[in-house]
């Protein structure tokens, strides 16, 4: 999605806990614990994947869509389809989503990445707004861009 921003990628965390797992030092029935609900919420509202669970090899994760943020009100803390993100980033102007991969047959679970959501981030937001507000006095100078920037920063 072209609006996705501030996205954390947690798949070095995933390869962290899958080494453990192959040395030995955790059990798998330490990270196949995914709970009745992620479970659920990987069925009614998962994205298959054609990635094989790293744990069982005998199934394909699924990705659960989880969303937070004030402006969800009763909704935050939910799972949404894919589909449904898009719909509500243009309603909405900012919320989280979380993703986390699970796997049906074995249980395994893991945080996959978070990223932000909403108008905020669509062309022609306030941010456009300010920028031609604050070209004024710096336009003169030839450089009113890098000025501009360098007086954002010092705030
Ligand atoms: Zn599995």
């Amino acid at each position: 999605m072209r609006t996705q921003r501030q996205v954390v990628d947690y798949s070095l965390r995933k390869r962290a806990v899958l080494r453990e797992l192959l040395a030995g030092r955790v059990g798998t029935y330490d990270v196949c614990d995914a709970s009745p609900y992620l479970k659920n919420a990987a069925r009614f509202h998962g994205e298959p994947t054609d990635e094989r669970c790293p744990i069982c090899r005998s199934e394909n994760l699924t990705h659960v869509h989880y969303i937070y943020g004030d402006e969800l009100k009763q909704s935050a803390g939910q799972a949404r389809t894919l589909a449904e993100l898009p719909v509500l980033a243009m309603t909405v102007r900012e919320f989280q989503v979380f993703v986390v991969e699970v796997c049906l047959g074995c249980d395994w679970n893991h945080l996959v990445e978070q990223y932000l959501l909403g108008r905020d981030g669509l062309a022609g937001s306030p941010e456009g707004g300010q920028e031609q507000d604050a070209v004024g006095g710096a336009a003169a100078s030839g450089n009113g861009a890098g000025s501009r920037r360098r007086r954002e920063a010092q705030r």
